[in-house]
């Protein structure tokens, strides 16, 4: 059998000078009162009211004549999003068209939504959803028709605003002695002389009995992690995600402290998992917790829930 491939030709419908018409009363209210700022639906005879407004009810019968004022407050009903608007589309970038009932009406009006600045090919945003809150976004020079509303916009629920503060974080007598036993290679904690409880870093009192505390102990640099979190936002201290933090209850004391740990895929980290402390280098040591950089398994046996359940 001979292949023809198919004959195709480029045409364009178009009206030279525009398609004029006359509207009639009902959509010439509606559209004189979008040229004006107003969105107006039209009651029928049922009782409801419809948005935009027609001349005949779904099942045909006249509306009443009565407009009726609705929004400017809409929620959107159905929507699909539009991630490459094409030539002629009434944004240049991704939105969504959607189904958008005013406040006091019973239909939908199909319409523009622009929920900000994406890029060609965008994903829909988490905000896109059904039951959005949305107002219209009036052109300043208006002439009568749908596009008077140039899109509907999401109702302002969140700011972003700068927020920096620079501060000196003064010590204090206890950290100060604790960074210093750091910067040494030593964890120092003290001894409460009422509960016994081994405190590190110390904080110069016991919490619990409300009493100073000046009994200094060295703890070694090994531990058991008692709870631990996953993280998969980068920090400074952990560029490279996930990653894990943890509460780490060293030996000998009856505090936990917070933690990296690292050395292993983040989700084999348990409870009662023991670990050590991986100093940096001795050169880069300053009187800074960073001098650690975070606590590695030892490979012993794992700590039984019974043993720090009180740690938690
Ligand atoms: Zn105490």
């Amino acid at each position: 059998m001979p292949q023809f491939d198919s004959l195709t030709a480029d045409h364009a419908l178009e009206f030279p000078g525009g398609y004029t018409r006359s509207v009639g009363p009902v959509i010439g209210r509606f559209l004189t009162e979008l040229r004006d700022g107003r969105l107006v639906g039209v009651r029928t005879a049922g009782g409801r009211v419809l948005f935009p407004p027609v001349e005949y009810d779904t099942d045909g019968t006249p509306v009443t004549g009565e407009f009726v004022e609705v929004g400017p407050e809409c929620t959107v009903g159905a929507y699909a999003w539009v991630p490459r608007p094409r030539p002629g589309h009434p944004l240049d970038r991704p939105f969504a068209w959607a189904l958008i009932t005013p406040d006091g009406a019973d239909t939908a009006m199909l319409h523009v939504l622009d929920l900000g600045v994406f890029e060609a090919g965008a994903k829909p945003p988490k905000t896109l959803r059904a039951g959005l809150r949305v107002r219209p976004k009036w052109r300043a020079e208006r002439t009568g028709t749908v596009g008077d509303i140039e899109s509907f916009r999401p109702d302002v629920t969140m700011i972003n605003a700068p927020v920096r503060a620079d501060y000196r974080l003064s010590a204090g007598r206890a950290l100060s002695r604790f960074l210093g036993g750091v910067a040494e290679g030593r964890l120092l904690g003290h001894r409460c002389g009422v509960c016994g409880k081994v405190y590190v870093p110390m904080k110069g009192m016991c919490p619990v009995d409300g009493v100073p505390t000046t009994e200094e102990v060295e703890v070694p640099d090994t531990g058991t992690v008692t709870t631990f979190a996953v993280n998969n936002i980068p920090d400074p201290r952990a560029p490279d995600v996930p990653f894990v933090s943890a509460y780490v209850l060293l030996d000998g004391s009856d505090i936990a402290m917070v933690a990296l740990v690292a050395g292993l895929p983040a989700d084999e980290v348990r409870m009662g998992m023991r670990v050590r402390a991986a100093w940096r280098p001795r050169e880069e040591w300053g009187q800074t917790m960073a001098n650690i950089k975070w606590f590695e398994p030892t490979g012993e046996p794992d700590v039984p829930f019974d043993d720090i359940k009180d740690h938690l």
